[in-house]
This record gives structure tokens, sequence and C-alpha cells, in this order.
């Protein structure tokens, strides 16, 4: 029997577990749980969210209501973003007094289920993908980056922002299409209104957000955060590292405000320029500078390699094809002269400038340490783990009563 049985107060409840079975634990948030679940008329596998509402000795009951606000919310928001293919669909809501269940379609629920047995997820968040593959190829990232910035723009055409985009809240299916989820943070606004609350994931808070913890007077945010986030969701996915960590948060939070993070770490050597002045263009530290979803869907990144119908002969056209590939053969030729020899020596100097040796190191070191991979005092795999917890929603009365180290 699971707590939420057990519970003697799970009247409202009752419909629920008249309705569906549970199964195991898929995932855990900071106040929820995600189970498999089955419907017991159609055997249709889902995924529940059983959100608790309890108090307890940690929590205080105006925490509880927070909560209770929290989720009335993000069910709203579920239901107005409904439809969307990319967007994880709400297909049932139940209430009681210590529990509500959010039942969602299973995501590659075959998948994720074998994954949990083996303990070793292949797919199921995009999380657990990168930490297995470390890093991805562009063309990977421009499929999934291409999918969430479509869904972000279809948010921001809303006048949605997500305020928690992260790995962990995008789910893989086997054919790498994802599936947004988790709008616990997610808020509609007004055409001009601006947000000051403090909300998010440490490492991926866009810089107007935490400059709105440390100055009451602050003009406030809006959906560019989520933009701000997406960029350092596509860094990590190519470099297997955040571009904002350090071991002290106070001071990734300051690297954060300066926009201070660099494509030095050896895996940006192979990745295009195009790549890097998109990314270099969604972490721009100023809202108004950074580019749109649609500024981003529209860049070079995206566009180069659709392939376009040719309806019909154009002499132009043919000579700008001829030209590229020209100049791609130089680019090749000129490369392949300018690589350095891999002697003995260059193994036994600097193993992990040579390509395939780094990578065996890396996936070695990986399997022995699980994610425990320094590469240097601002590349640390390990950020990747330590991100999880949410920063803690404040109230803005909070905001301007506390000193700013308070809330971190
Ligand atoms: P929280 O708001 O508490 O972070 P989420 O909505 O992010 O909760 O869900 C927590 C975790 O549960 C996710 O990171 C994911 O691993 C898993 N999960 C959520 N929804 C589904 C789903 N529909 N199918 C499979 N797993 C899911
Ligand atoms: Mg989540």
């Amino acid at each position: 029997m699971t707590k939420e049985e057990e519970n003697p107060d799970w009247v409202g409840a009752q419909e629920f577990y008249k309705k569906y079975e549970t199964k195991e634990i898929l995932g855990r948030g900071v106040s929820s749980v995600v189970r498999r679940c089955i419907n017991k008329q159609t055997s249709q596998e889902y995924a529940v969210k059983i959100i608790d509402i309890t108090p307890s000795d940690k929590t205080t009951p105006q925490q509880i209501e927070e909560i209770r606000e929290a989720t009335v919310k993000e069910i709203d928001i579920l239901k107005k973003v409904c439809g969307q293919e990319n967007i994880i669909q709400l297909k049932d809501c139940y209430e009681s007094k210590a529990f509500f269940f959010l039942v969602f379609d299973l995501n590659s629920s075959k998948q994720l289920f074998k994954c949990f047995l083996s303990r070793r997820m292949k797919r199921g968040e995009l999380f657990d993908y990168l930490t297995e593959k470390v890093t991805l190829s562009e063309k990977e990232t421009r499929k999934i980056m291409r999918a969430l910035l479509e869904v972000v723009q279809f948010l921001h055409n809303q006048n949605i922002v997500h305020r928690d985009l992260k790995p962990e809240n995008i789910l893989l299916d086997d054919e790498m299409n994802i599936k947004l989820t988790d709008f616990g943070f997610a808020v509609q606004i007004q055409p001009e209104q601006k947000l000051k609350e403090v909300c998010g994931t440490p490492g991926y808070l866009a810089p107007e957000i935490i400059e709105c913890s440390m100055d009451g007077g602050h003009a406030g945010y809006t959906t560019a955060v989520d933009i701000w986030s997406s960029g350092v969701i596509m860094y990590t996915l190519l470099a297997g590292s955040p571009p904002f960590w350090h071991r002290k948060q106070m001071l990734m939070l300051r690297m954060i405000l300066s926009g201070s993070y660099d494509f030095s770490s050896p895996e940006w050597e192979d990745r295009s320029d195009t790549v890097k002045d998109l990314i270099s263009r969604m972490l721009v530290v100023d809202p108004k500078q950074r580019y749109t979803t649609t500024d981003v869907l529209n860049h070079s990144f995206f566009s180069q390699y659709v392939v376009h119908e040719v309806r019909q002969f154009s002499p132009y056209r043919r000579f700008k094809v001829i030209c590229m590939t020209v100049l791609a053969t130089m680019r090749i030729y000129c490369n392949y002269r300018r690589a350095k020899p891999v002697t003995k020596e260059v193994i036994k100097s600097d193993p992990y400038a040579v390509k395939p040796i780094r990578k065996l190191i890396d996936a070695c070191a990986f399997k022995i340490y699980g994610h425990w991979v320094k590469k240097g005092q601002t590349q640390n795999r390990a950020a990747l783990f330590e991100n999880t917890p949410k920063a803690i929603l404040l109230s803005m009365a909070a905001e301007a009563d506390e000193p700013a180290h308070h809330i971190w």
C-alpha cells in the first residue's frame, strides 16, 4: 500500500483509486512523486503525478497553501496548453484534502519501465540521456532544440512563461521526440506585465531573475528568461557540462550575472561557429538584446540543413551549390593538413588532447565514478546533478524584507 492510500483522509482520492491502479515510481520532484498507473477499465497506461499537500514537521501551513495554489495554477496552465504535440498531455485530475492526482500520458512507457528496472536509464528524461551519452552531436541537438524552441514559441505566443526549463523536465522517446513537462512554475502574464518572483533552478536562472532577488526596485522579467535557460540547455547538450558552474553557488550566480562562460573545453573544438554564434545570442545578459524564439528559429543553425524542394532549375542556385562544394572541400583539405600527427610522444604527454582517447577516458571515468568527472575549474559534469533542487519560490514580500544571500 502506498503512503497516499494509507492516509485516512483520502475520501477525495477514492475516485482516482477506483479508476486507476498505481505502479512503480517513475520520477520524483520536491513535493511530488510520479508513478506509472493503469486505467482499470481500459488497461491503458498513464503517469500520475501525486502532489502531497499534507502538513508535516518540515512544512508550515503557509507553505502547504502555497503548494495548493501553485498546483491549481499548474493544472490551469496545463489545460491551456493542451494539444501541442511536444507538451505532455494532462488527461485527468483529482483533488483530495491531502493529495492532488494529475494523470498524464505516459512518456515512452516501455522504455522508461525497462530503464527503471535496469537502473540505468537509456531514455526518459533528457537529463538521463545526457549523463549517459556525455555529449550530443550538432544534428541531435538541432532536432531537440528546434522542437523545444517551437514549444517555447507556442507558450510565449500566449504570454506563458515556463520558468523551469532544464533537461530533467524534458522527456524523450525512442525517436528523440521531446515532451515538455513540469508546468509547476509556469505563469500566464498580461502583454506588458513583468514578473518579480524568484523561482527556477539555480544553474538555469536568467541574470534578470537573480537581479530581482537582490534589488526590490528591479523592473522585473518576462518571457526572455526561457530563452536564457534554453541557451544553457543547448550549451550543456553539446559540451556535456553546464556553462555556469562553481562549487560555491554564490560565485556561480555571479558568473551568470556577468554572463561569464566560454567555449574553451575540448568539446568545443569540433563544434561549428554557427552553433557557438547561436548560443552566444541566447546567453546575452541584457534581456532586450537577447534573441526571441522567432530569432532563434530563424538562425542559420536551424535553417542551414533544411532541404528545400527545388521546383524549377535555377542557374543561380546551381552556381551557389558549386561554390559551396568547392569551399567545403577546401576547408576539409586545410583541416586535414593542419591536423597534428598522433605520435607516441603526444599520447604519452597529453592523451586528453587526442579526441578518440579523450572520449575513451571520459567514458571510462564515467563508468567508474558515475558523474564525478571534473575537467577543470569551471567545467564540472557533476554540476548537472547539483541542479536538481529547485530554488525556493519566494513571495515578493519576503524578497523585500530579506537580504539577497538568504535566498540561496
Ligand atoms: P516536479 O514538478 O515535482 O519536478 P515533474 O513534473 O518534473 O515534477 O516530474 C518529476 C519526474 O517524473 C520527471 O522529471 C520525470 O522523470 C517523471 N515524469 C513526469 N511526467 C512523466 C510522464 N508523463 N511519463 C513518464 N515520466 C514522467
Ligand atoms: Mg521537474
